[in-house]
């Protein structure tokens, strides 16, 4: 195959996807954004699953790298009430099938796998515009343009390639996520490291719920959730670190004082992510020459399957476009026919799993669901 594949965004499934092609000896561009690879912090823990992400790395041919990346005992998991008791807990006894690996080491794999020259950093789109018979014309902010008869949108949720398919545009989905990070925990914030332990740490409750992990050594990562409009959260001075830390740790009032100390003790200003979501159901009709993956295909409000998705969408298009050297159209058709039900069914999984997490019946709907019994109220 001999057709170029032009890749916007250089997250994880567009870096899966030039990966995937590269094995498959199919040459790709992927242009991005950012700087450089060292642009943005890209903290936080992936757990990446062996159905999903797992299978990407598989087929990318970086199993090993992966495994040598997993963070031992990282998917002990725990969940306590709002006073600091444990309700739930589970060890990591090894068996699990969702190691955690940090997100920025993954991608660094990812980057390191492919021939020098594969990303342009500092490359961000701008516009794109269709010329007919498949072929695209993209513009960057530097004004260059690229023109290409296969182009891929691995821009995330504010994707500038999926206007050429689809007018869906993300909604905000009712909650936002506040982020913290403790460092030298074990020995600085023993308190809060004790109550998250060796792995991860859930506290909810309606409407919100602190959730937190232990990453490389003892740092605390923690995102506290907000069922908030977004005209609430603009009148929080986040420009003031610690007025920013005092309004959002009093919609916490009586919690116990490890677990606002994840947030009152952060190292870091509290960082607002508000959460947005595509339809469910989002899909398009077939456009010659054009498709999407992760993310920009199907941002769905957090539920640990986005990265993993975004990798499994990477990996499934460059296997498609290998399987069809003469007939992109054929891959295309082919790869969208299996992303469209399974972007759906786990995108209506993770609503169920939010309403578990932050619903009426959490906590103890979710323990119900941990130990398969029918939620209780
Ligand atoms: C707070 C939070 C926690 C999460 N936790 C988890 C988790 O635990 N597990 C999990 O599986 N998922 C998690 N997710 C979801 C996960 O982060 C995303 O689903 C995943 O990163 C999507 O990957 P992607 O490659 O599609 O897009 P992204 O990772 O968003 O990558 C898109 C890339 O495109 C670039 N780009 C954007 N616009 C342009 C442009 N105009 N021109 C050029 N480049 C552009 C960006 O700079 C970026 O590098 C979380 C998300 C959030 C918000």
């Amino acid at each position: 195959m001999t057709t170029h594949v032009t890749i916007i965004g250089a997250g994880l499934g567009g870096l899966t996807l030039a990966r995937v092609l590269h094995v498959h000896g199919i040459p790709a561009t992927v242009h991005e954004a950012e700087a450089s690879p060292a642009a943005r912090a890209q903290g936080g823990m992936l757990d990446i699953h062996d159905h999903d992400g797992q299978a990407a790395l598989e087929a990318a041919g970086l199993m090993d790298e992966f495994r040598a990346l997993v963070l031992e005992g990282r998917q002990a998991m725990r969940l306590l009430d709002e006073g600091g008791a444990v309700l739930f807990e589970e060890a990591d006894d090894g068996s699990g099938g969702r190691p955690e690996v940090l997100r920025g080491e993954l991608r660094r794999t990812l980057l390191d796998s492919l021939p020098a020259g594969t990303v342009r950093w500092g490359h961000k789109v701008t516009g794109t515009r269709a010329l007919g018979e498949g072929r695209h014309e993209v513009t960057f902010a530097d004004g260059d343009t690229v023109i290409t008869s296969l182009l891929v949108g691995a821009d995330g949720a504010w994707s500038r390639v999926r206007p050429l398919l689809s007018g869906a545009e993300p909604r905000y989905i009712g909650m936002s996520f506040v982020e913290t990070y403790l460092f030298d925990a074990d020995t600085r914030h023993p308190a809060a490291a004790k109550a998250v332990g060796g792995g991860s740490l859930l506290a909810l409750a309606p409407g919100k719920g602190i959730q937190a992990h232990r990453e490389k050594g003892d740092t605390l990562h923690t995102y506290v959730a907000l069922t908030r409009p977004q005209e609430w959260f603009a009148a929080v001075d986040f420009g003031d670190p610690v007025a920013a830390t005092a309004r959002i740790v009093r919609e916490f009032d009586g919690w116990a004082p490890e677990l606002t100390a994840l947030l009152t003790d952060s190292d870091t200003a509290p960082l607002l992510r508000p959460l947005h979501a595509l339809p469910v159901d989002h899909r398009w009709e077939r456009v010659p020459g054009v498709t999407l993956l992760g993310d920009a295909a199907h941002l769905s409000a957090p539920n640990g399957e986005g990265a993993n998705l975004a990798m499994y969408d990477g990996a499934e298009l460059g296997k498609a476009l290998a399987a069809h050297p003469d007939d992109v159209e054929a891959a295309l058709a082919e790869y969208e026919r299996s992303l469209f039900p399974r972007s759906a069914r786990a995108a209506a999984d993770g609503t169920r799993l939010h309403e578990l997490l932050f619903g009426d019946t959490t906590p103890h709907g979710l323990i119900s669901a941990f130990t398969e019994d029918e939620p209780t109220r």
